[in-house]
């Protein structure tokens, strides 16, 4: 965790000028910025960045926020990751808040076997160009593999010669740690001797997130019985396999633009399919998925397809792991290669038309092939059939969000007429297994609940709802909306006798917020107000840490001041807006905010008028219905013309 101080020095630090023009070619148009933006296909720019209020907003796409969330949205990065790219880009460093001793040895490890991974890489990769052995046996293995230039430079792919130990000293002389080097899986040990042990393997780096390398497969070239094919960085500081999968790195835009995920086994699968153009493709590494390897794909998208080579041992592993992505909402596809095709061959014989076009044909869920394979297997054999209407069942039971109701009733429907069970007993099984685990995950998030209830979440504010824009909710919404966009923009300047914020909070009732977003926002002016004496600037919210609020303070401050469509249509009344000075915004948003409550007051009042039976209490309320018409006259003087 990095400390709240750090970011916010981040953060202070960052010109969004400066950051988005690492990525974007910006041009000045007055105070402003533009560019096309990098989120959408377009032809004339509509992509807008203002430097005074460090913001970045598209017209076209409606993607806007600080330099932060630019980061994010471009690189597909979380909010640590983007801010920790952020500080290398303006060289901070960042103080980490468990500092336990524990923690600062493990960051150094961390960190140590990060550079030893980087030197490493560098010399593998060097090895391709600059040492012969390298030039013929390693090139000559990307060659054959039909591996270009480029591609073997964008996966740092290199090789390690084939002597006992030309890395070991190499490394040792530049001033790498033996133990360290250990501990990276690169040296092993042998009577006290350092020795490589990727000894005349080609090598593939594996990329972070954000691009550092965390550790390396090595894949044997000559024949040889008793090494294994691929050596594999063991765990350690660095490198925790349920956070990595190869290729991630270089796919997950692409992985993000088509929202689909292509899972292959082997690491020359991705880099054959990238280089023939199919970039949304990422590796296992040959075994089956983790639920960390999920969460990094299910960051980009939920729909995952996997490309089997066809043989049995294969299909088996690759299944495995493959539950766990339904129940977390995946749609799972597979495609079956022709026999005798890998991914890479298949890539080689067809190109990236034929193959995309293949995938897209022959694409099938998953559920229906396990079912197909499973009844071919159990063909006559009851016992078999029994098992497998368990499996099935069990499977099924896994697809459980509310929201995928309607698939896991379509797979009960259609697995019970496969296997010929009936229905009813299908959804009996089903259930069962729901129950089970349900009674089972009780227990175990009743110990989970108390241990987060510990440490708390900082971004805990709610996603505005998308709403359909016919809803009245949205439309006072819009209004809350513009209030705040007043609050924001002149809070400070002077009104009445004081501030535009002191008259803000003196006359509205913050309580009649129903946009719980808005509500929030406003709360944390006040809030913010209240315990620093102070008023919040804008940067408060810019750079707030909550990124919902970050955005939506782009999204206000870039839209200009405009009356919503509906106060004209709803009481038939023309805004006066544009031109004038803030004064007069401000009045007519606040009086719009109260003739609001009054109308509202008014109708409160008509009903019980309706009912009331003594005359006395009508005479009441027929009074109180010509106060409150006169107010709403006065506001409507103040703000509107006819
Ligand atoms: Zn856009």
């Amino acid at each position: 965790m990095i400390n709240r101080e750090s970011i916010q020095q981040v953060i202070g630090r960052t010109d969004v000028v400066e950051v988005i023009g690492q990525f974007v070619n910006l041009k000045r148009r007055g105070a402003n910025y533009i560019a096309n933006c990098p989120f959408h296909n377009e032809k004339t720019p509509s992509f807008n960045v203002n430097p005074a209020k460090g913001i970045f907003k598209c017209f076209g796409c409606g993607k806007g926020g600080d330099a932060v969330t630019f980061i994010e949205e471009y690189e597909k990065f979380s909010f640590t990751e983007a801010i920790r790219w952020l500080a290398k880009f303006y060289h901070i460093e960042l103080q980490e808040t468990e500092v336990t001793e524990e923690f600062k040895e493990q960051k150094e490890v961390e960190e140590s076997l990060r550079i030893i991974n980087d030197y490493a890489a560098q010399y593998f990769h060097n090895n391709l160009s600059d040492n012969e052995e390298g030039q013929i046996v390693g090139g000559q293995y990307f060659t054959e593999r039909g591996f270009n230039k480029e591609i073997i430079e964008e996966f740092k792919l290199g090789y390690c010669l084939d002597q006992w130990d030309a890395f070991s000293k190499s490394a040792i002389k530049n001033g790498f740690n033996q133990e360290l080097l250990e501990k990276s899986g690169l040296v092993k040990i042998r009577d006290g001797k350092p020795l490589d042990n990727y000894k005349g393997r080609v090598i593939f780096p594996i990329f972070s997130n954000t691009g550092k390398i965390l550790g390396f497969g090595a894949r044997i070239l000559k024949k040889n019985d008793h090494a294994p094919k691929y050596i594999n960085t063991p765990e350690n500081e660095l490198y925790v396999k349920n956070r990595v999968l190869y290729g991630l790195y270089q796919s997950r835009k692409a992985i993000a633009d088509s929202k689909e995920c292509l899972l292959v086994e082997g690491y020359t699968d991705v880099v054959s399919l990238h280089q023939g153009g199919i970039k949304n493709v990422v590796s296992s590494s040959g075994t089956s998925l983790t639920e960390g390897q999920l969460k990094l794909i299910g960051n980009l998208t939920k729909n995952l397809t996997i490309l089997y080579d066809g043989d049995a041992a294969g299909i088996k592993a690759a299944l495995r792991g493959m539950e766990m992505a339904l129940a977390e909402s995946f749609k799972v596809k597979l495609v079956l290669l022709p026999e005798g095709h890998d991914p890479d061959s298949f890539m080689k014989e067809n190109g990236a038309d034929k193959f995309q076009g293949f995938i897209e044909k022959h694409k099938r869920d998953f559920i229906g092939f396990v079912l197909e394979t499973g009844l071919k297997d159990a063909a006559n054999d009851p016992v078999k059939k029994a098992k497998l209407v368990n499996d099935i069942a069990e499977t099924i039971s896994k697809i459980n969000k509310t929201e995928d109701f309607t698939i896991q009733q379509y797979y009960i429907r259609k697995s019970a007429a496969d296997l010929d069970v009936e229905e009813e007993g299908m959804v009996n099984l089903v259930n069962k297994f729901i129950r089970e685990r349900m009674n089972f995950e009780d227990r175990k998030n009743k110990r989970e609940q108390q241990k987060e209830e510990e440490n708390t979440e900082v971004d805990g504010i709610p996603e505005e709802t998308q709403e359909d824009a016919t809803n009245l909710v949205n439309i006072d919404h819009k209004e809350e909306w513009q209030l705040l966009k007043v609050l924001l923009e002149y809070g400070p300047k002077p009104y009445e006798e004081d501030t535009v914020a002191y008259y803000f909070f003196e006359t509205i009732d913050t309580e009649l917020f129903q946009n719980p977003l808005a509500k929030t926002m406003v709360l944390e002016y006040y809030n913010y107000w209240e315990k620093q004496e102070e008023l919040p600037e804008l940067s408060f919210f810019v750079n707030h840490e909550s990124k919902s609020i970050r955005q939506k303070t782009a999204d206000l401050l870039s839209e200009p001041f405009v009356p919503s469509e509906d106060w004209n249509k709803r009481y038939k009344i023309e805004v006066l807006f544009g031109e004038k000075i803030y004064e007069q915004e401000i009045a007519s948003t606040f009086a719009y905010f109260e003739l609001k409550l009054i109308r509202k007051l008014l109708q409160e009042n008509w009903k019980q008028m309706k009912t009331e039976q003594s005359q006395a209490q009508i005479e009441v309320l027929m009074k109180t219905h010509m106060k409150l018409k006169e107010r709403e006259k006065g506001l409507m003087m103040i703000v509107f013309v006819r």
